[in-house]
């Protein structure tokens, strides 16, 4: 593992199935960083309300529970965890049931104040710095991190990955490519046009298409985006 020496705040956003997560935890895993999933917390909070059987099309009924949960991630980026209630929610949250639903609920207002302010808290106690991961994390989360990256490919490409992901996941049965892409295309419409804190490239990101990238390739980019942020941030630090 290489290491980074002063904490460092990573912003990586953009739609999905770019890699983001991949990505993410390859990136922070490598540099010995702690890594944040924010999507995962939206998803847990959408994955308790379908639960609570709350009408996640109701903005103030979403709105009126979005304090009760208590969500907790664990940023290590070998084995990331994500609890509701104590309770282990890394499965439920990957469901059709609750990926369908997550945008609705994420774009309500109380639940991103919620959620940003358990965000900004993880990012501040994360000692030896932290990739964070979501949509509007350099825009509005952590409008101060040292580096932020804006994850973009091709509709088609994006597809694709997902359909790989979901197939890995479901065993041996087929994936509709043409669904999958309409699904991400019809979700990324609504998380990009929503008014609370949009899916957004910030002004200052470094935008990098991953279209015509391997994985490795995008690692290895990014890795050295960090590394270049790092030692600049050394050098206008007063030793
Ligand atoms: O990254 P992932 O696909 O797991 O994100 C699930 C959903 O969570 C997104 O479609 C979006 O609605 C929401 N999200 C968000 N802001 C973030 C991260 C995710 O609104 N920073």
């Amino acid at each position: 593992m290489e290491s980074v020496s002063a904490a460092v705040i990573v912003a990586i956003d953009g739609p999905s199935g770019t890699g983001k997560s991949s990505t993410s935890r390859a990136v922070a895993a490598k540099l010995g960083l702690s890594y944040l999933d924010t999507g995962a917390q939206y998803r847990a909070i959408t994955w308790w309300m379908l639960g609570q059987s709350v009408d996640v099309n109701d903005p103030q009924a979403v709105a009126a529970l979005a304090g009760r949960p208590a969500i907790v991630s664990g940023t290590d980026p070998s084995a990331p965890t994500i609890t509701v209630d104590g309770q282990d929610a890394s499965g439920p949250i990957r469901t059709q049931e609750v990926t369908s639903a997550v945008s609705a609920v994420s774009a309500v207002p109380e639940v991103r104040a919620r959620i940003t302010e358990l965000q900004r808290r993880i990012a501040a106690e994360a000692s030896y710095g932290i990739v964070v991961e979501g949509r509007d994390i350099g825009t509005t989360v952590l409008p101060d991190a040292d580096l932020k990256v804006f994850l973009t490919a091709s509709p088609e490409a994006r597809a694709s990955r997902r359909g790989g992901e979901l197939k890995a996941r479901a065993g041996s049965g087929t994936v509709d490519l043409a669904a999958t892409r309409a699904a991400l295309v019809q979700r990324d419409a609504a998380d990009s046009s929503r008014k609370a804190s949009p899916l957004k490239r910030a002004e200052d990101a470094v935008e990098v298409d991953t279209t015509e990238l391997s994985l490795e390739q995008v690692i290895e980019c990014v890795v050295t985006l960090v590394e270049n942020t790092v030692a600049e941030k050394a050098q206008r630090t007063p030793s």
